[in-house]
């Protein structure tokens, strides 16, 4: 059967919008009181509903998922060299990398891609002072070995958390492991306040830092500690936040569909490699990576046919952070080569709530109807 071509793109996600009249209803306080920034009410509340959701007892909301991580990190105070993936997004290392850190790439595993702690050890120097891994796709890390490694050898844990929002791992909220978590709140992410970023803590100590680092460094009316930053996020985001989250689990269940069905139709194809379940994690289907690894037609055949229909997956993540051009000459990717291996072979195919359960079905049809 012929596949037609898509007049509107599909593109690999599409921002969950809240009906347009409750976005509304949640502006006229903020005009009532003239407040629009500055941790005002709905920040408050947001931050509220947050620790509920996220079964998490410490945390601060800051502009974007970035400068969460780059200021979480600040707090932490480290100097010295940090163990992390380059199979992420860029934010991650440039994190570390503008808090005057250097990062030392630890290479991943092939059945979920996230940090292969079985190499984590023989990376660590005298000048380590944090291990900083990725919830890649939403697959959470091997927590416990990580955090007996750093126990160990006196390391903090910085999670980058950006994929995982709102999973549990045996129960417990993801928001809960390491020193910090950084959740990104993007508008292309699962759950978003357009822009917006959380660092969930440990230490309940770090609150006010984190606070006074998210504002400039002041810490009183006459007094400027620190060499902070702008990272407040505002009340038309909290606003969006709010309103997302009343939807949300009816988006993940959607979701969860759209995945199931993908994993129904495209596993046990040989060639083609999905990520491992893990039955620990309560998943919020943030992704849908395959990864073509000797099937008959190659990842960037696969992106062109799709791309032929208007449909639009995305090399997620490719290339390696300790391949670009920013970085060059400082690290290489041969270092870290199952990353390597995988960001050539990997494609992150669309889903999003309102994706049709018909586009999931062609897209595999395109996938599994290629000819060598
Ligand atoms: C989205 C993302 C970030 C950055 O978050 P922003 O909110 O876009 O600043 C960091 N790390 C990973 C892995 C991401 O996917």
């Amino acid at each position: 059967m012929e596949i037609k071509r898509h007049e509107k793109p599909v593109l690999v996600t599409r921002s969950s919008l809240p009906p347009l009249e409750e976005y509304v209803e949640m502006l006229k306080p903020i005009w009532d009181s003239a407040w629009l920034t500055n941790m005002g009410q709905y920040h408050e509340e947001f931050k509220a509903q947050l620790k509920q959701y996220l079964k998490a007892e410490n945390l601060e909301l800051f502009v974007n998922g970035h400068l969460a991580l780059e200021l979480g990190i600040q707090a932490l105070k480290l100097e010295g060299e940090v163990i992390t993936t380059p199979f992420t997004f860029a934010s991650t290392t440039h994190a570390i990398v503008r808090n005057g850190l250097t990062p030392v790439f630890c290479d991943i595993n092939d059945r979920d891609y996230t940090m292969d702690v079985e190499k984590i050890e023989s990376l660590i120097t005298d000048k380590t002072c944090a291990i900083a891994p990725v919830h890649v796709y939403g697959n959470i890390c091997d927590v416990e070995k990580i955090q007996e490694i750093a126990d160990r050898h006196n390391l903090k844990v910085i999670y980058d958390a950006a994929h995982t929002f709102g999973e549990t791992y045996d129960g417990q909220g993801i928001a809960n492991f390491g020193d910090i978590s950084m959740f990104s709140l993007h508008a292309t992410k699962v759950f978003h306040s357009i822009e917006g970023g959380i660092v969930s803590f440990k230490d309940p100590e770090l609150k006010d830092l984190l606070y006074q680092l998210k504002n400039f460094g002041i810490t009183g009316y006459e007094s400027v500690e620190y060499v902070g930053s702008n990272g407040k996020m505002n009340e038309f985001q909290a606003a969006m936040g709010l309103c997302n989250l009343r939807h949300l689990d009816g988006e993940i269940a959607k979701r969860k569909a759209l995945v199931e069905r993908y994993r129904e139709r495209l596993s046990g194809v040989p060639g083609i490699k999905l990520c491992e379940e893990n039955p620990r994690v309560k998943s919020n289907y943030a992704y849908m990576p395959v990864v073509f690894d000797g099937y008959r037609a190659g990842r960037d055949e696969i992106f062109a046919a799709l791309a032929e229909h208007n449909i639009h997956a995305r090399k997620y993540f490719y290339p390696c952070v300790n391949s670009y051009e920013c970085y060059r000459g400082e690290f290489s990717e041969t270092d870290t080569p199952v990353a390597a291996k995988i960001s050539r072979e990997v494609l992150t195919l669309p889903l999003f709530a309102e994706l049709p359960l018909e586009t999931v079905d062609e897209i595999c049809d395109i996938i599994l109807n290629l000819k060598k």
